[in-house]
């Protein structure tokens, strides 16, 4: 099975660019191969962690592969597996044949009324996301946004499209792809995979009216904590000791306060806690229990592990 760069890094489809970047850092740490030295798989391991990190950790990377990766799933849901040639030389250039696909048959099929024509097609819209941090989502915040779509061609106006007539600008397109930077008004009080329109800031079409931009908001999890589908997850490191026997254990939540939970004797590592009232918007917050990293044990330690070791534990 094809493993995309979001499930090598262990981030979800909505996560942040910084999450993303936190991810790698700490897989390409621990994959690295000063660190597992002779280890071929840790070395596999390393490598398609690079390859993942090439195709998304960059905004315009990420913006471009997943813009790929929502065409390529457009062609499957249309056309089945009667798509030929497989997906491999995917570019910007067949998503505008997609495109002049649609206006031919529309040229084909309503020749006789040109009028409906200019109404029925339109340039495809293009979803996007974008990073926020806690304190813009609450305040809300004008943000500069950049992305590459298609804009009439400026040499004949989109009229080469559908016809013979050449342009030396667009080869016929009637469009050519260019890079748009705009400013975002983010609401205040907005909310992680919130959705915002914008009019006409898509694909242009040489003969219809352009698409529409839709721009998801992505807030930015901060450390420990990561997106699940819209859930945000929390770590809390706990020591061995308090998994085995129960204690409590102190977080930080999202918000700044200090919370005290229960961990119950026996809890395994993974187990979750919700808690309410302390997500980012004030919402929902799952806590995830891992086990708190052990840099080093001193002698008095490693004398009590012995006798652990001992009796069976
Ligand atoms: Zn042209």
């Amino acid at each position: 099975m094809d493993v995309g760069p979001y499930e090598v890094l262990g981030v979800s489809k909505d996560a942040t660019d910084a999450e993303i970047k936190r991810n790698y850092r700490r897989l390409a740490r621990q994959y690295h191969p000063d660190r597992n030295p002779n280890d071929v798989a840790a070395e596999d391991r390393f490598k398609s962690i690079q390859t993942a990190y090439e195709k998304i950790g960059d905004s315009s990377a990420r913006q471009e592969f997943d813009q790929k990766k929502r065409m390529e799933d457009m062609f499957q849901r249309n056309r089945g597996n009667s798509f030929g040639g497989g997906f491999g030389g995917f570019d910007i250039g067949d998503m505008f044949s997609q495109f002049r696909g649609r206006g031919q048959e529309n040229v084909q099929n309503k020749s006789n009324n040109m009028n409906n024509l200019s109404q029925e097609v339109k340039g495809s819209d293009i979803e996007s996301g974008l990073d926020i941090s806690l304190e813009q989502s609450i305040n809300g915040a004008n943000i500069r946004f950049s992305h590459r779509r298609f804009k009439v061609c400026e040499n004949c106006k989109g009229s080469s499209f559908g016809t013979s007539k050449g342009c030396s600008n667009c080869g016929g397109k009637g469009v050519k792809t260019k890079s748009s930077t705009i400013t975002i008004k983010v609401p205040a009080n907005a909310k992680h995979g919130q959705l915002l329109r914008l009019k006409k800031m898509g694909h242009e079409h040489p003969q219809g009216e352009p698409g529409d931009l839709i721009i998801s908001l992505r807030l930015d999890a901060e450390e420990g904590r990561r997106w699940e589908n819209g859930r945000l997850v929390q770590e809390a490191p706990v020591p061995i000791t308090t998994l085995l026997l129960g204690g409590k254990v102190k977080i930080l939540t999202p918000l700044g306060k200090r919370v005290q939970i229960d961990v119950p004797a026996g809890t395994r590592v993974g187990d979750r806690r919700r808690l309410q009232g302390h997500g980012h918007d004030g919402g929902q917050l799952d806590i995830e229990f891992v086990l708190s990293e052990i840099i080093e044990i001193n002698d008095n330690q490693r004398k009590i592990l012995e006798q652990l070791r001992k009796v069976g534990l």
